[in-house]
């Protein structure tokens, strides 16, 4: 008996299957979800969400959200959720890098420091998620 995925934003339904085992970014860390989980509900951290079907793994790269187990049903809801071929590395190198240096350079308003906090950690997410893609083929 697999689990159902559904992986939801307010745009579109970014991933839906049938699939064997769930490796989601917990707000409190990763969680595995395999079938027969005991019901569960859960905030989501930015992270790397992944998905094992029948011997191959896909990743996305997820920012929040939250996630309802019941039964064999898997439901994410999220504002972002980004599939690891869709992510371009080049721009997450970019991100990166742009963020990091005005970090370094310092003298940011407490707004702004954070806001380029946010933007690394969001680049850093893709680029793990892109390079998990890499690794496994
Ligand atoms: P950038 O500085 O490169 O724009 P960002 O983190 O500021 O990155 P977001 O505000 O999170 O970008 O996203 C804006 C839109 O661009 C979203 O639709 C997101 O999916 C897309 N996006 C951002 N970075 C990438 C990437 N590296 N590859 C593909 N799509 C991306």
């Amino acid at each position: 008996m697999p689990l159902h995925l559904e992986v939801i934003t307010p745009e579109r339904r970014v991933y839906e299957d049938d699939v064997d085992m769930v490796i989601a970014p917990g707000s409190e860390g990763y969680l595995g979800i395999l079938p027969h989980h005991a019901p569960l509900f859960t905030t989501l951290g930015p992270g790397e969400f992944r998905v094992k079907k029948g011997g191959v793994e896909e990743a996305l790269a997820v920012f929040g959200g939250f996630m309802d187990v019941r039964g064999n049903r898997v439901v994410v809801l999220t504002d972002a959720a980004e599939p690891a071929e869709e992510i371009d590395s080049r721009r997450a190198q970019e991100a990166r890098e742009r963020a990091q240096q005005a970090l370094a350079a310092g003298a940011l308003s407490a707004a702004d420091e954070q806001r380029a906090r946010a933007a690394l950690q969001r680049a850093l997410v893709r680029l793990r998620v892109t390079e998990g893609r890499r690794r496994r083929r």
